[in-house]
């Protein structure tokens, strides 16, 4: 039998499991199977050589019992509904293991960054904000950068927001550049939050991580934060990749120099010759692998292969069910991608709350709030999966929709 691809109907199997485990009754899931709703849009976008271009956007807000809906938007040729609506879930969950006052949102526009030039970029950006204006706004829901979108892009979409409120609105989106009321520490956030989950689940392993082997995929936001923190920690890192091939040295790669040449979308295999490919790289030796790139990385096909004693997934969705009870039953200790790319949202919350009350953390301060709610979560997720008897996923979707399953129940809509 094919195994199920697809990320918005695997979600449902687990959020149905999860749910029962929690003792909820087939209403919830009915509620929270899917999002409460999806706007689809068209954006006519007049690109440079004078043609008009029309570009699909979505925005799927899954749950808003317990707060405003939260979460990025991605610029990607890939991008579909089912995949936007299962990352909106994933949203959810997020906040629910971290105790955010958020439900999950998330956003996506069809489109190739990498082929369009700043100002169709900008241009695209404020048009998605005027398609999507009626569904969102800093009590509503409050968009963040995601894949192939930065800050550049969030300052374009509040301003774009702001002009068409009349009213200066920071806190209707996060991840903004510092001078416009963007957090300290909102750019590393996601890397700081996996490393945090790779300290801690090294410390279950027994793994010392000065000296351990480190494979990432993906030299994105995540993955190039990530490859500096860990080498400057003493693990070494031995293989990276990018969406064009990956790179191995078992002696530890130079993520100085690495970092020095990429460009803005994460691009450095193009430097090299002796390059190794994306399979080859998931099955190297090494003591902790993180898939810090797309979806549907490790799967049944290559699960077995997989050496690494620790998977934390910086990446949604990089692992399919199928490959994540291979793993669980080959003793992988699996940090799901809920869990540890949970960092991002969490301090796109501080950055909120302090547009919210206008008064600035420190980048000190920042870390060590989003230490202390990681480092619990961590450990309520690890807690659930032992005393409950069920693997690390589905204890994070158990701890993640609790909140969000109790709050639509005090609101009587269950
Ligand atoms: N796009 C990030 C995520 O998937 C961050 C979302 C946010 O900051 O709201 O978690």
């Amino acid at each position: 039998m094919e195994e199920n691809l697809n990320l918005f109907t695997s979600t449902q199997d687990i959020i149905k499991e999860a749910l029962e485990k929690l003792g909820f009754n087939d209403e919830m899931y009915e509620l929270l199977k899917e999002p409460l709703r999806v706007l689809t849009v068209r954006i006519p976008i007049r690109m440079d050589d004078g043609t008009v271009k029309v570009f699909q956007g979505y925005r799927s807000q899954h749950n808003d019992a317990v707060g405003p809906t939260k979460g990025g938007v991605r610029f990607h040729p890939e991008v579909n509904e089912d995949e936007v609506k299962a990352l909106s879930m994933w949203m959810t969950l997020k906040c629910g293991i971290v105790g955010l006052p958020y439900g999950g949102g998330k956003g996506g526009i069809v489109c190739d960054p990498r082929t369009m030039s700043m100002n169709e970029i900008e241009r695209l950006s404020r048009g998605y904000v005027r398609a999507i204006s009626q569904i969102v706004g800093p009590t509503k829901d409050i968009p963040a950068p995601d894949v192939y979108t930065n800050s550049q892009i969030m300052a374009w979409m509040m301003d774009e927001y702001s002009r068409l409120r009349e009213n200066d609105s920071p806190g209707f989106i996060t991840g903004k550049p510092i001078v416009l009321g963007g957090s300290e520490g909102r750019e590393k956030a996601t890397a700081q939050g996996v490393t945090i989950c790779i300290e801690e689940a090294a410390k279950k392993k027994g793994i010392n991580l000065n000296g351990a082997r480190v494979v990432i995929q993906g030299f994105g936001n995540a993955g190039s934060y990530l490859a500096k923190f860990l080498h400057d920690y003493g693990a070494k890192v031995i293989g990276i990749s990018d969406a064009y091939g990956a790179l191995h040295d078992p002696d530890g790669l130079d993520i100085d120099y690495l970092l020095d040449r990429r460009d803005s979308f994460g691009t450095v295999t193009t430097l090299f010759e002796n390059k190794i490919t994306n399979k080859e790289l998931l099955e190297l030796e090494c003591d902790i692998l993180v898939p810090a790139a797309i979806s549907n990385q490790i799967t049944a096909d290559n699960a077995h292969n997989i050496k690494a004693s620790i998977i934390v997934e910086a990446a949604n969705g990089p692992t399919t069910m199928e490959a994540t009870k291979i793993l669980n039953d080959n003793g992988v200790l699996l940090v799901p991608d809920v869990l540890a790319s949970a960092g991002g949202v969490t301090v796109s919350y501080f950055e909120w709350v302090q547009n919210n009350q206008g008064y600035y953390w420190s980048e000190e301060e920042v870390n060590d709030k989003l230490r202390t709610k990681l480092v619990a979560s961590f450990n309520n997720v690890y807690k659930t999966a032992e005393t409950r008897h069920v693997n690390m996923r589905l204890a994070a979707y158990m701890v993640g929709l609790r909140n969000a399953a109790e709050a639509s129940k005090f609101r009587g809509w269950v």
